[in-house]
């Protein structure tokens, strides 16, 4: 299992790393005997020597391939031009984007990217970092009995069970999304009736230990229900815990009145000042009535707005094309997004329509490995790749344009194929890998070899250069 527990991709074919990941093991203060692990287990890129860069420290990077417009044939991009740069990261900033040998200050700390390309890191907008089995031994998901209210009977017993171990699994986890190239997450937190808060309270530990190299951002969920189980208070702490997001669930079928539910949810996160991040599974009329209340509600409240997203949202497949084209202008406009895990079989969710009415449509994992399912990868690249099957992107520059959904909106080239990433200003949150352009690393699901996040080396490594 220790194999597992940091099987990052980049390990193995990372170059010797001068410039390397912390030691995981030793920085975290990860429970390793409890999960049963080594420490000699991880590879180089987890366990190297802690020579990289203090956060915030001035160094140049050397030889990194940037895409720099499309090659057309007629009308048609046939392929995407790079040429090599180097970078001067300052304070987690990519400070400069200088041509090529470019002259560097002598004593200068220089690294060598050895012409890998240079895409934006990932971000996972959709992951449970609290529950999972990751890291821990095999356990399939047993027979779903009586629904989510069977399931809701199994957490109950089982969290508090997992409780002891929360922190080493999700620091695990966040490893092996580092490892390809994710450098942010948004992760669902349980709060219910058994588990109170003491999930955000861990996890927030476990995730404040990963600073620099690793950004988040926590819903408090209401796994159990909200309105209907009298959870008001406790969703309140939670928020005070350090949740950013009040979560909710099926306000129809699970949480008992829909008006009632997403009207406590959206009091609770404008009076806590938090942004709402809900689970919409329920398919059809139900689920499509409480996303236009919600998105109604946001734009009511200027203080919601670009702070409101509908997970799954399955309920947008069902509607016909002249009223989805409405509620997504509604939501484009008040700044209400949606988070899909990509799903395919049966009917596919209306991810091309969302997008072009200008609606932001982030990806997440959400389970790699729990009691729910146990199939993720924890890749986000994969949904990009699987966007591009279902939704027939086939070209250069469709398959490169896909990028945005694991990257959360950036792509190195616009559609237009003008350059716009990096510019001086952005983060350093970088993921390095060797592919001709953003289509292939996206088409070929490409390994990660190096991997940053404000600068600082989250997965992999560089070798050192002279200046
Ligand atoms: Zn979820």
């Amino acid at each position: 299992m220790s194999d597992r527990m940091f099987n990052q991709p980049s390990a193995s074919a990372a170059p010797a790393a001068d410039l390397s990941r912390r030691a995981l093991l030793g920085a975290g203060g990860l429970a390793a005997g409890a999960l049963g692990l080594a420490a000699s287990a991880a590879p180089a890129s987890a366990a190297a020597p802690a020579k990289a860069p203090a956060a915030g420290a001035t160094y140049f990077l050397r030889n990194v391939r940037l895409e720099t417009g499309y090659e057309r044939e007629g009308d048609e991009v046939i392929a995407t031009r790079t040429a090599l740069a180097t970078l001067k990261i300052e304070k987690g900033v990519i400070a400069a984007v200088l041509p090529a040998g470019a002259a560097i200050p002598p004593g200068a700390v220089v690294y060598d990217a050895g012409g890998l390309l240079m895409l934006p890191s990932f971000r996972d907008m959709h992951i449970h970092l609290d529950k999972t089995f990751y890291g821990g031994p095999w356990q399939a998901p047993r027979k779903r009995k009586g629904g989510i209210a069977g399931q809701i009977k199994l957490e109950q017993k089982l969290l508090p069970e997992l409780l002891p171990t929360l922190e080493p699994r999700a620091e695990a986890l966040v490893a092996l999304l580092q490892g390809y190239g994710t450098t942010f997450a948004r992760s669902q937190c349980n709060v219910d009736p058994v588990i109170g808060t003491k999930h955000v309270e861990k996890l927030k530990a476990a995730l404040d230990r990963h600073q620099p190299d690793f950004g988040y951002e926590i819903v408090a969920f209401p796994q159990h229900g909200f309105a209907s189980i009298g959870l008001e208070q406790q969703m309140r702490q939670a928020v005070r815990a350090g949740a950013a997001y009040v979560g909710g669930i099926d306000p129809t079928t699970v949480d008992g009145g829909m008006e009632r539910s997403v009207d406590l949810m959206m009091q609770v996160a404008l009076d806590e000042k938090a942004g709402v991040d809900i689970h919409i599974h329920e398919p059809g009329e139900s689920g499509v009535a409480a996303i236009s209340r919600i998105t109604d509600i946001t734009a009511r409240n200027p203080a919601l707005k670009d702070r409101v997203t509908i997970s799954h949202g399955f309920s947008l497949m069902s509607l016909e094309k002249p009223a989805l084209t409405d509620l997504a202008a509604r939501m484009a406009a008040a700044g209400v997004s949606v988070a899909s895990t990509v799903p395919f079989g049966g009917r596919m969710m209306p991810i091309p329509a969302l997008q072009a009415a200008g609606v932001k449509v982030f990806t997440g994992t959400d389970s790699v490995i729990d009691h729910w399912s146990v199939f993720g990868s924890g890749d986000v690249l994969e949904k990009a790749k699987l966007a591009c099957q279902l939704y027939g992107w086939s070209d250069e520059q469709a398959i490169g344009q896909a990028l945005k959904i694991p990257t959360g909106g950036i792509t190195p080239l616009s559609p237009r194929g003008e350059q716009q990433w990096p510019k001086a200003g952005d983060a350093a949150d970088c993921v390095f890998v060797d592919a001709a352009s953003s289509a292939e690393a996206v088409a070929r699901l490409t390994p990660r070899q190096v991997v940053l996040h404000r600068g600082v080396v989250a997965a992999g490594g560089f070798k050192t250069a002279r200046a």
